[in-house]
């Protein structure tokens, strides 16, 4: 992508509305622009960044068995009248009414209705386990939105739902998702850490929310350091083995939330320099809540002796746009963001310190051409900017390389590569920079 041609309106001076460093980013960034309270669209870098959250989301449900489809925005009150939730749900929902004056809502999470399409299809054990899964818009009238893209009304969810026959079928369904959430947050650069959670108004009582630790995070939690070194289950995960070693070993180190946390308990069982007591961020959280769903709804499946009885189920929440902005707060210097490599918009800024220059513009033509050619993203910074507002926005947008080329350096056969993560400059002959990026 040549800049000159690209949508990316950063805005030179800090927007005094956001409080935290992520909004900050994202806002000077050109990444999302407010259009109400807690209702963002996403522009062009942005847009590139939660495509590549929400893959790698996709691609760790897969692995772990699940299944995509998608339900829509817009649900119907009587799904939520059979539940009871219509009316428990409170402020939070978007209620909506259409022409003929029936009563709809603009979903806020989707436990009914995938509920409704198991039961007008599924009838026996022998289709089970499942797990479907959706990544869909949500919304939610938020008392406080703030923060940009972290606590908006309007939001993107991976939620996933399981069904199985009884709880032990379920609780190795329930093992899958904490597996794959491991597996998710660390792909994205994050060390999530699993901790034991209310379930809130999803209900159920095995729950654990997938917290990052930050100061500018929302919840209180209370953890074991140890947690913080635990190896990450690899690719070859074995998902239709046996996965509680993994989990046990992850739940056999305190974590908790503020509403589940015992103090006693923390200060007796962790030696005073392991506790971490901290602020953190829900990225992700996962629910088994049994029959809760399935029995108002009468979703049942016949077992092996025939009887019909109401089916277990779990619901499993990601927020990719969440994510976004919780990745910048994890990662970021004073000059701008430093995208881990598995979600950077691009891979590469390539940056003409002399657009018009016969010798650079070559060069440069060159290379996007190659490094294109490779299959790596690059954003070709042709503009005709000076070189220290080119340099000020690569900071900015936290590519995580920068390939620098100005006639100086071309004059004695070098380009410049900079790492953004870990600031580390080298002089580089065109040959061996193009060898360091493919
Ligand atoms: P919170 O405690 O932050 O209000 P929640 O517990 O209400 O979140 P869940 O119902 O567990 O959220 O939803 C699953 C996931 O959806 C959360 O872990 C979070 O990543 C994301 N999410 C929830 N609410 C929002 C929001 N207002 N803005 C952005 N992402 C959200
Ligand atoms: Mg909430
Ligand atoms: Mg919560
Ligand atoms: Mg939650």
């Amino acid at each position: 992508m040549r800049l000159s041609r690209y949508f990316l309106p950063i805005l030179k001076e800090t927007p005094k509305e956001a409080e935290i460093v992520s909004h900050r980013l994202m806002l000077r960034a050109g990444m999302v622009r407010q259009e109400a309270a807690g209702i963002y669209a996403w522009l062009p870098l942005g847009h590139r960044v939660l495509k590549k959250v929400e893959q790698i989301v996709r691609e760790e449900q897969n692995r772990a068995g699940a299944i995509e489809l998608l339900m829509p925005t817009i649900q119907a009150a009587d799904l939520w009248r059979e539940s009871g939730r219509y009316d428990d749900y409170g402020k939070e929902m978007l209620r909506i009414q259409d022409r003929h004056e029936r009563d709809m809502l603009f979903g806020p999470t989707n436990e009914e209705m995938i509920t409704e399409i198991f039961r007008a299809y599924v009838r026996s054990y022998k289709d089970l386990p499942l797990n479907l899964y959706h990544i869909q818009w949500k919304f939610r009238d938020e008392v406080r939105p703030r923060f940009g893209v972290m606590r908006s009304r309007e939001f993107l969810m991976k939620d996933a739902y399981s069904f199985d026959l009884d709880q032990e079928s379920a609780r190795r369904s329930y093992n899958k998702m904490f597996v794959a959430y491991l597996r998710t947050f660390a792909r994205l650069g994050l060390k999530a850490i699993p901790m034991a959670a209310d379930s809130g108004p999803i209900g159920g009582d095995m729950s654990h929310e997938f917290i990052i630790l930050a100061k500018t995070g929302e919840s209180e939690v209370f953890c074991d350091r140890a947690l913080l070194d635990l190896p990450i289950p690899g690719e070859d995960t074995d998902f239709d083995g046996d996965l509680s070693p993994i989990v046990n070993e992850w739940l056999g180190s305190y974590a908790a939330t503020d509403e589940k946390h015992d103090p006693a308990k923390f200060e007796a069982d962790i030696p005073e320099d392991r506790r971490i007591s901290a602020r953190g961020i829900e990225v992700g959280h996962i629910f088994y809540f049994g029959t809760k769903y399935s029995e108002p709804m009468k979703a049942v499946v016949a077992g092996p002796d025939g009887t019909e009885k109401p089916v277990h189920m779990g619901s499993y929440g990601i927020g990719p746009s969440r994510l976004v902005a919780a990745i910048i707060e994890a990662s970021h210097d004073d000059a701008g963001i430093i995208w881990p490599q598995s979600v950077a918009p691009f891979d590469v800024g390539l940056i003409n310190l002399k657009s018009g220059d016969a010798a650079t513009d070559g060069t440069c033509e060159d290379l996007y051409a190659k490094l294109t050619a490779a299959g790596l993203d690059v954003l070709y910074d042709d503009t005709a900017e000076r070189a220290g507002s080119k340099f000020a926005t690569a900071e900015l947008i936290g590519l995580p390389w920068q390939l620098v080329v100005g006639p100086k350096g071309l004059a004695e056969g070098s380009v410049e590569l900079k790492n953004r993560a870990t600031g580390e400059k080298q002089s580089l002959s065109v040959d061996s920079a193009l060898a360091r990026l493919i």
